[in-house]
């Protein structure tokens, strides 16, 4: 579950506030999409639940932690309830496709069992089988935003964050990746899917919430669903 109660959110040297008392629930295994032009604060709305960036008012609770009671050391435990990928991937280059993966793993201090056991699982999972030694340079961009995806999931996180996963990506790695997600969805996770592509949006039936200039001006139940 995310709630955020009259969040807002006014940078420092920012003229207009990035979020304006906007306020919004998203249930558990819900698949919602987030639209917005360039500088609507989807981004900072994406910061905030990741807790790299406080509110400057209103009240953020994701997963049952409320993130004003929460310390700055338990920030990590956040992160692990909340997987995020973006459009340019943030794979490291010089680590094999498994390690890409295991590393998430390392740092929350699995076992090296676990991890022998969980990263082929979840490269299993989004179509990678078999990719494990390979270097991130040496697959296609579709290829390594699955990279990505698996990184993030390995934890289990309950929900899942991609930002403009597809930016990167021509039309049919597009649409893989974006059935990669609803396939997610469908396994139980909550995905937070921000996009500029009105494709995506018009083809998949489910919630779309478009933000602009800071607030949420629309928010609609199977919004994007065009027969
Ligand atoms: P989006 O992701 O939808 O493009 P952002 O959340 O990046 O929108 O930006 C929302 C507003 O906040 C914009 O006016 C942007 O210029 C401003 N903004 C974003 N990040 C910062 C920052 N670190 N400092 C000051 N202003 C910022």
């Amino acid at each position: 579950m995310i709630l955020l109660d009259r969040v807002s959110k006014i940078y420092k040297r920012g003229l207009r506030p990035a979020l304006d008392k906007v306020s919004l629930h998203i249930a558990p295994r819900e698949f919602v999409i987030i639209v917005g032009v360039s500088g609507a604060g989807k981004s900072t709305l994406l910061r905030l639940l990741t807790r790299e960036e406080k509110p400057t008012s209103g009240k953020i609770v994701v997963g049952g932690i409320d993130y004003d009671t929460l310390d700055d050391r338990d920030t990590p435990l956040l992160r692990r309830k909340i997987g995020v990928v973006f459009q340019d991937f943030k794979l490291l280059p010089n680590r094999t496709v498994f390690e890409n993966v295991a590393l998430s793993l390392e740092i929350s201090g699995h076992t090296n069992r676990e991890i022998k056991e969980n990263v082929p699982k979840i490269l299993e999972l989004v179509g990678l089988r078999g990719k494990g030694k390979s270097f991130p340079r040496q697959l296609s961009g579709g290829e390594q935003q699955r990279v990505a995806i698996a990184r993030a999931m390995v934890r289990q996180p309950k929900i899942l964050i991609a930002d403009e996963p597809t930016g990167n990506l021509d039309s049919k790695n597009s649409w893989e990746i974006v059935r990669l997600l609803t396939k997610i969805n469908k396994f139980g996770t909550t995905v937070v899917l921000i996009t500029h592509s009105t494709e995506i949006v018009n083809r998949l039936n489910t919630r779309v919430i478009t933000l602009d200039n800071g607030k949420i001006i629309s928010d609609i139940a199977n919004g994007g669903y065009r027969q």
